[in-house]
């Protein structure tokens, strides 16, 4: 066994171990972890420094899960666009295989509840994923997902890669993993070597915290970009354990500063039992407004709303930013806050200077 299995061997799952640990009542949690279950492995465990920090809401279960009337099981409708069960096929040139339902940690925000660590994916349903995209030549893109992809073995990881990287309308492969945060152990160098064979290859992580950003992940993302593979982030706004400007801005720097571009910051979905986590729309646009032009450009994220029944994603920027198109010019807000016009293209034989 990998050092990394070993780790993960050691994980808090079982709903007494995690009340004795973090003094919880048995009886509570017991209910929570029946309907969603609970993985916390010990390198994550060392994250939290106190109770109710923003490392400690992201996976200890809490009471208000089960209570949630706004919420349902699958907010994306993912069902409604699955041909075959190990398949999401929402975009006609993109689609995402399931691999597994296994995790290094179940973040209890997860928008798969309803799949992780609950619903087994087994290798005949990802053969039968991989046959439905060899079958569909629209589909040039291809994301792994789960669960999360990087918990399999690498023999298993790779049978996959390689079946895939096999079907000649397939271009770019693509990686959804919160491994690098969660379990950077896993990040191992066989790993990378394997990974690197199976170019175009991009790994998108997903990160919550700066407090994240430790010795061991920069390793662990410094090798995967090191084997070529462009990496990129994934932020879910959650209430009470980002949702404000200077801990985004602290952790999209810190991103880039380990060689991950900061790809998309997300408003939470309405998942079954997330409802207590989730923050306002005005709070991403505000967060959006307070990163706009005042850090590098390549560490603002686009701020998304994945549409509630499968309407798919869209990308919000604060309404103010464009105040006025009429046909002479645009009027704009810039993020000083200041007013700025910029002309319309004229028809020859109407120009003047502009000033
Ligand atoms: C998010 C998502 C994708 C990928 O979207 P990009 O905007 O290309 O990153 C593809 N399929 C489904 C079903 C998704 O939810
Ligand atoms: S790692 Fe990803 S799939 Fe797994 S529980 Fe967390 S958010 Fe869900």
């Amino acid at each position: 066994m990998e050092r990394w299995q070993h780790i993960l061997k050691k994980s808090l799952k079982e709903a007494d171990q995690i009340s004795t640990v973090f003094d919880l009542e048995n009886g509570k949690t017991d209910k929570v972890v029946a309907e969603y279950p609970a993985k916390i492995n010990p390198y994550f465990t060392a994250l939290i420094q106190k109770k109710d920090d923003p490392i400690y809401k992201q996976v200890v279960p809490d009471e208000r899960e089960i209570y949630d009337d706004v919420g349902v099981d699958d907010p994306l409708n993912e069902e409604g666009d699955s041909p075959v069960p190990s398949i999401v096929h929402r975009y006609e040139d993109r689609a995402l295989l399931m691999v597994t339902n296994q995790c290094a940690i179940y973040c209890r925000f997860c928008t798969r509840k309803r799949l992780a660590g609950k619903r087994p994916i087994s290798r005949k349903m990802v053969r039968r994923g991989i046959d439905y995209i060899r079958d569909h030549e629209e589909i040039k893109d291809v994301i792994l997902s789960g669960g999360d992809p990087l918990i399999l073995k690498d023999k298993v990881l790779e049978e996959i890669l390689e079946k895939v990287r096999d079907i000649p309308h397939i271009e770019i492969i693509r990686i959804g993993t919160r491994m690098p945060g969660a379990l950077p152990q896993r990040i191992t160098k066989n790993l990378c070597r394997m990974l690197k064979k199976y170019h175009p290859l991009y790994i998108n992580i997903n990160f919550i915290h700066p407090r994240e950003i430790t010795r061991e992940v920069t390793t662990a993302c410094n090798r995967l970009a090191d084997a070529g593979i462009p990496l990129g982030s994934q932020t879910v706004l959650l209430k009470g354990i980002n949702d404000d400007l200077e801990t985004i801005k602290e952790l999209m720097q810190k991103l880039i500063a380990i060689r991950v571009k900061p790809y998309y910051l997300y408003q939470a979905d309405l998942t079954r039992g997330t409802d207590h986590m989730r923050t306002s729309v005005e709070c991403g646009l505000d967060i959006l407004r307070g990163l706009q032009g005042h850090i590098s450009g390549f560490a603002i994220p686009k701020f998304i709303i994945d549409l509630p029944g499968g309407g798919g994603k869209i990308s919000l920027l604060p309404s103010d930013t464009v105040i006025e198109i009429n046909e002479v010019e645009v009027i704009v807000k810039n993020y000083e806050n200041k007013i700025y016009r910029y002309p319309q293209v004229t028809p020859i034989g109407n120009r003047e200077p502009w000033k």
